[in-house]
């Protein structure tokens, strides 16, 4: 089958190579002209394992397309899915103005029945809305829901292998057709939730925000084992093993980011509220999080004693691994509270530097590094926020050498197991002893 894809990002751009990799071909559309040429040059906008491969493969066989021009999308294909960024805007609730400009450039154009797939993650009865929008231009059009569940960094695989497929609809038919589309993954017998438009938005909201309650949790638990003297990493491991929690985020770290967590809370929270509801465990994991940044950077401060003109190495600026996408990271975050206390910052990614380049520009103070050894040269303190595998394997005494002082934050419990660690550092993971 021949569809597009309106956005090239982190999610338009992976959805469409994995539709050519199961054999369709895809028209895929972004505004940002420098990024389709780039693409068309065979250049990724982007940085996710095993992308540029599929990417470049379907070049070759001309099963990928890039332009800017929408028309040319909605002229060739009968299938549109929307992959529009949806951040976070004033006053927490999901800011759709891009969404709505591209719903306004497709009905310009729309003159023959059209399947309109909603894979942003929109606030509930947006995709009503944008059936409302498009059916003044034309009756025979179908609006479907059909949510994203990738994790950047894994995104090729989550893609080819996902844990369900989540379909709402009204039209049996356009819900058909999309069936079709994804036959490959019904063959392999991937489950499909088929329901309502609402519903369908509210089950990517309500598992982003459930995943994002988890991580709070364990992050508070987390702070309290280090006071009562428990060890976090075996409390995870005795609550994972019961089926009814599962093992899966519990892992305590400097709090969540990245570009779906911290926006989809505030923004089911948002929604609740104007339905005079009151999602309170959502709001505590949001102020949760929120405390959890700040408190890492307490801890940090306290343990050197202050952080005027203390020298820090930060390692890791993406708010995951295998990402360099560092939309809402913690890193940012505690970069900024560091910098605001005094302090001066040494910091490496292995993807993450420029965009965070862009996010720092205001801030004094920030000196970026191409290398995790000139890093952490004469530093005072090392921090690891991101746990990139560069980071679990470090030679400690070259490290130590190479520091000036000996403090070694490790927020994602990289090193526990070490049996050097304690020797050569002053050794700070969370939530252990
Ligand atoms: P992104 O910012 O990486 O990509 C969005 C793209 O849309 C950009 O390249 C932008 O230029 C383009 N765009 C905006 N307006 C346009 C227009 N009028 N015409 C053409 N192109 C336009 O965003 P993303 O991370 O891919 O997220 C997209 C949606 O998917 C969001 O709603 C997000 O919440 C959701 N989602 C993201 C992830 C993730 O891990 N990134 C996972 C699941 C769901």
């Amino acid at each position: 089958m021949k569809v597009s894809i309106i956005g090239t990002g982190y999610v338009g751009l992976v959805h469409g190579a994995i539709l050519t990799k199961i054999g369709h071909n895809v028209i895929c559309v972004d505004k940002k002209r420098e990024n389709i040429e780039r693409l068309k040059k065979g250049n990724m906008t982007i940085f996710e394992p095993g992308l540029k491969e599929i990417i470049l493969e379907a070049e070759k066989n001309g099963s990928i397309e890039f332009t800017t021009e929408i028309k040319k999308a909605i002229d060739n294909t009968d299938i549109i899915f929307l992959a529009i960024g949806t951040p976070e805007g004033e006053g927490g609730k999901a800011d759709l103005k891009d969404l709505y400009t591209c719903v306004d450039e497709i009905s310009k154009y729309i003159t023959t029945k059209k399947i309109i797939v909603v894979k942003s993650t929109v606030p509930i009865g947006t995709c009503n809305d944008i059936e409302k929008i498009l059916r003044k231009k034309i009756k025979d059009i179908e609006v479907l829901s059909n949510p994203e569940f990738l994790r950047e960094g894994n995104a090729v695989n989550d893609s080819l292998f996902p844990e369900r497929i989540v379909i709402g609809g009204k039209n049996i038919e356009a819900i058909n057709s999309l069936k079709k589309l994804y036959l490959y993954f019904e063959e392999k017998g991937i489950p499909f939730v088929i329901s309502n438009r609402t519903t369908s938005e509210m089950i990517k909201y309500a598992s982003n925000a459930f995943l994002a309650v988890k991580i709070s949790y364990i992050n508070e638990l987390a702070n309290l084992a280090e006071k009562v003297g428990a060890n976090i990493s075996d409390v995870s491991l005795g609550m994972g093993l019961d089926k009814r929690i599962a093992p899966y985020f519990l892992e305590c770290g400097p709090g969540y980011g990245g570009s779906c967590f911290p926006k989809d809370t505030k923004a089911l929270f948002e929604i609740a509220k104007e339905n005079s509801e009151e999602l309170s465990i959502v709001k505590s994991a949001i102020e949760s999080n929120k405390r959890q940044r700040e408190k890492v950077v307490q801890k940090i401060e306290n343990k050197l004693g202050g952080l005027k003109n203390k020298k820090i190495a930060i390692l890791g600026l993406s708010f995951k691994e295998n990402t360099d996408d560092t939309r809402d990271s913690p890193s940012i975050d505690i970069i900024k509270k560091i910098v605001n206390k005094g302090g001066k910052i040494q910091c490496y990614c292995p993807m993450g530097i420029e965009e965070a380049k862009v996010k720092l520009s205001f801030y004094k103070n920030i000196d970026y590094k191409k290398d995790l050894i000139s890093c952490v040269e004469k530093v005072e303190a090392l921090v690891i926020l991101t746990p990139w595998s560069e980071f679990k394997n470090m030679d400690l005494n070259k490290i130590k050498e190479k520091m000036n002082g000996s403090y070694f934050f490790d927020f994602r419990n990289l090193y526990l197991e070490n049996k050097n660690i304690r020797k050569l550092f002053k050794y700070y993971p969370l939530g252990n002893s």
